[in-house]
């Protein structure tokens, strides 16, 4: 008897080990999501968690993905290739803010989506400034895959709407409330801003171009690459939820 509840406790112990492996921690002590194998453990928990391609779903969809090349504040090349990844959620929230631009002829351009924690420890090292750039010691909402960069285009010739500064200006002029602006400016700004709000996105207060998914609290940080998450994909099957979810 004693023997079996001795092993019985090991046999937890065991358990719970494998349990705790499976979320690393960052020299911050922030719990990160780092395997397939735990990303897989919280789709199969939730299928919000399911991390998607938005150029799988938004055909035609604008990449700009600027840390894919040199062309970014760091002036290194972060990401070995552009892609844009959200959760479901903020993912087919998305599809309805490019729906309501398609009706005025404009088209979304994403700068960045989904960001592997790495790169937020790499931005921090080049750029150590939490009004612009994610505190390490808590992760970024980008890391979460619940926070997209975005801007506007226009559908007939692919040609970019003015707004107030470039994408990753880092300045007041870039504020949502800054106003010594021209009205075109100020009007292209805003209604981005208006349509992102009306899907459940709230922009932060120091980057025109940058809004939260709400709810970003209950997605986890992850440190995964995009390769790691296409292979990861994979495994977790069938995508034939969207076009169910879509249709009404
Ligand atoms: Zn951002």
């Amino acid at each position: 008897m004693t023997m079996r509840k001795m092993l019985y406790l090991l046999l937890l112990f065991l358990l719970a080990g494998s349990v705790v492996a499976q979320v690393a921690r960052n020299p911050h002590n922030l719990p990160l999501v780092t395997t397939a194998e735990a990303y897989l453990a919280e789709v199969r928990q939730n299928d919000d968690n399911r991390m998607v391609n938005l150029e799988a779903l938004i055909p035609g969809i604008r990449l700009d993905i600027r840390y894919a090349t040199a062309s970014n504040f760091t002036g290194q090349q972060i990401y070995p290739y552009p892609a844009a990844w959200l959760r479901k959620p903020a993912a087919l929230a998305l599809v309805r803010v490019q729906q309501a631009l398609d009706s005025i002829g404009l088209a979304l351009l994403v700068y960045d989506a989904y960001r592997p924690y790495a790169a937020t420890l790499k931005f921090y090292e080049v750029y150590p400034d939490t009004r612009f750039v994610a505190d390490p010691a808590k992760g970024s909402r980008h890391n979460r895959g619940a926070a997209v960069d975005v801007g506007l285009i226009r559908k007939t010739d692919g040609s970019l709407v003015p707004m107030p500064t470039a994408y990753d200006h880092f300045g007041e002029e870039a504020f949502p409330t800054y106003n010594k602006l021209p009205q075109d400016l100020k009007d292209n700004r805003d209604l981005l801003i208006r349509t992102m709000q009306r899907y459940g996105f709230e922009v932060i207060n120091s980057e025109w171009w940058h809004f939260d998914f709400v709810g970003w609290q209950r997605f986890s940080l992850l440190d995964l690459s995009f390769g790691d998450l296409r292979k990861a994909n994979k495994k977790a099957g069938k995508k034939t939820f969207m076009t169910k979810e879509l249709s009404h």
